[in-house]
């Protein structure tokens, strides 16, 4: 069975994630801890988190095919220190919230070196990365780093990118890959040929090593490849296309991991999406 969901609101409480996602099809999810586009963090009574957990074996829902994306205002690669102290603490709140939750991965973007160059900011993620781990000493969680469009000074649009900050770090084990499909389409990974999802698997193997690939985003995108957009479109709809998608998900190493849709639109449309991806991946078993 796939493993398949799409980012949720949490307008609504936590507790309603589960019982959204269930209608919709779902048996996997993405939210967020927090308001994405605020520094502070918001506090929450610890009957949330029950009631999300509950929610969670009520529906049995497995914690291993849920994720928590970080706020959109950290940088993990900023050279400004006000800015990256702040970065770290913020996602030491958001990873705070997750834990209570009982979601162990947090998903981020690398970060944008503003100026300073790529190898600056591979050094400076991972000193950011290793603050975190250090703030939770022997908590169990992993940070999934996720690759990018190559858009401003973005660092992560490249696997080796996303490898060569785990090197870095001194708690590589616990750094792992989140794969998004525009991203990657947008940045020239053409996974619409055989030979594009074969090339990329063999780069995450090479680079990352292919047990820290955890999580995929399924994203169509509105762009041709290479036109480093980052504007996501309904599964089928944009440039991979429904001939892409039938290519990506013929590959187990693809369909074991958990799909969580970001595609543009509300409930309604991701229960759509979630039916287009089942469709297509029934129609590869025959
Ligand atoms: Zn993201
Ligand atoms: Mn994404
Ligand atoms: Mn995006």
């Amino acid at each position: 069975m796939l493993k398949i969901g799409a980012h949720m609101s949490t307008a609504f409480g936590f507790a309603n994630v589960v019982v959204k996602s269930a209608e919709i099809g779902a048996n996997a999810f993405q939210i967020f801890s927090h308001n994405p586009r605020s520094w502070k963090i918001k506090t929450f009574k610890d009957e949330e988190f029950n009631d999300f957990r509950n929610n969670m074996n009520e529906f049995s829902f497995d914690f291993e095919n849920t994720l928590v994306h970080s706020g959109y205002l950290i940088n993990l690669a900023s050279f400004r220190d006000d800015s990256w102290e702040k970065s770290i603490s913020a996602m030491i709140g958001e990873i705070n919230i997750m834990l209570k939750l009982g979601i162990k991965y947090y998903n981020v973007h690398p970060g944008s070196h503003l100026g300073k160059g790529e190898d600056y900011a591979f050094d400076r993620i991972a000193k950011a990365l290793d603050k975190v781990f250090e703030h939770f000493d022997n908590t169990d969680f992993m940070i999934l780093l996720e690759n990018v469009a190559q858009k401003g000074n973005n660092v992560g649009y490249k696997i080796n990118h996303i490898g060569e900050i785990i090197k870095r770090s001194s708690y590589s084990s616990r750094i792992g890959l989140t794969y998004d499909t525009c991203h990657g389409f947008d940045s020239n990974y053409d996974i619409t040929k055989k030979n594009g999802v074969i090339g990329l698997l063999d780069e995450i193997e090479e680079h990352i090593g292919i047990e820290k690939f955890k999580m995929i985003h399924l994203n169509d995108t509105k762009y041709p490849l290479g036109a480093k957009k980052d504007r996501h479109e309904l599964i089928g709809l944009g440039h991979i296309g429904l001939k892409g998608f039938e290519n990506f998900l013929s590959f187990d190493e693809i369909t074991k991991r958990p799909l969580i849709l970001e595609t543009p639109g509300d409930d309604s449309v991701h229960a759509n999406d979630i039916q287009t991806v089942l469709k297509i991946f029934s129609s590869l078993k025959k």
